[in-house]
């Protein structure tokens, strides 16, 4: 029988980037903080070598400029390089023009240090928009991974996949263009977050294990994503960001590491693939 595919992934930010924390460090102050995206990277590439899987990293491209060679020592290590944008912004939240400029400037700065095209986008905060589908087809992406039907946070953006075919777990468009959704788990018509990030913090590792065995069984596949900063417990404390956003983004983070690993363990009889060799299995499958 045909192994079970986990998709990995890792939205390469770092710990001051992210949406929770925006209001206590936008943007312009972005250069005054200490950078550890690098760090906690290079212990998440360790761990992926101790389990001898792949990953597909959605790299902020500001990181990318700073720290240029470990882009590149992520892609000669045989992971796949796709863009998380240049600056964060969230797609919703952004002009036409603003997220053309984002996404072209992203895919190039990217394509520029490895040598190889990126074709894959994961919008920041999953904020996507059939607007920003159409503009990464036309500015040559082949697949987003940003669409998560959670529907209870409110950044999540939403996709019409009506006219989408539905292959495992990815949709294809009729010109070909793939997204590959967040994994959550439905139990009747409830949705739970179980793709990862703080949910993976959040619940009993036995819990969120039984519960992507759910999401396999019915699937056949299973997407994952974690961030950087989730495995650094000394990472600095944004004392003034909101109680539920500290909540939100500290806990749990010194388990983090050791339940990633055990996770990965626990599913040795899945294949662990990239996102681009994952689709091409299924492109594979399609042909006659
Ligand atoms: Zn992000």
């Amino acid at each position: 029988m045909k192994r079970n595919n986990i998709l990995i992934t890792v939205d390469l930010e770092d710990w001051f980037q992210v949406e929770n924390f925006k209001n206590s460090i936008p943007f312009s102050e972005w250069d005054a903080k200490e950078l550890r995206f690098e760090n906690n990277t290079r212990r998440l590439l360790e761990i992926f070598e101790e389990c001898n899987i792949k990953a597909t990293f959605f790299v902020l491209a500001w990181n990318a400029e700073r720290v240029p060679e470990l882009v590149r020592d992520i892609y000669n290590l045989g992971h796949e390089i796709a863009s998380h944008g240049y600056n964060h912004h969230l797609c919703s939240d952004t002009t036409i023009e603003d997220l053309r400029q984002d996404l072209q400037k992203s895919k190039s700065v990217l394509e520029e240090i490895i040598g190889s095209p990126v074709l894959g986008y994961r919008a920041p905060s999953f904020s996507i928009t059939g607007q920003a589908i159409s503009l990464l087809k036309e500015i040559g992406y082949t697949y987003d991974s940003s669409y998560n039907n959670f529907g209870l946070n409110h950044r999540h953006g939403s996709l019409d996949l009506s006219q989408y075919r539905k292959k495992s777990f990815a949709y294809k468009d009729p010109q070909g263009f793939w997204e590959l959704p967040i994994s959550n788990l439905t139990i009747g018509k409830m949705t739970f977050p179980w793709g990862g990030g703080g949910y993976f913090r959040l619940l009993n590792r036995t819990l969120f294990r039984i519960g992507v065995q759910r999401i396999l069984k019915k699937e056949r596949g299973y997407m994952f994503y974690i961030h950087p900063w989730e495995i650094d417990p000394n990472q600095p404390l944004v004392s003034d960001a909101g109680f539920f956003f500290r909540f939100r983004h500290y806990l749990n983070l010194g388990k983090c590491e050791s339940k990633l690993s055990s996770f990965i363990e626990s599913f040795q009889d899945c294949s662990f693939l990239t996102c681009s060799q994952y689709l091409k299995s299924l492109d594979n499958i399609q042909k006659p």
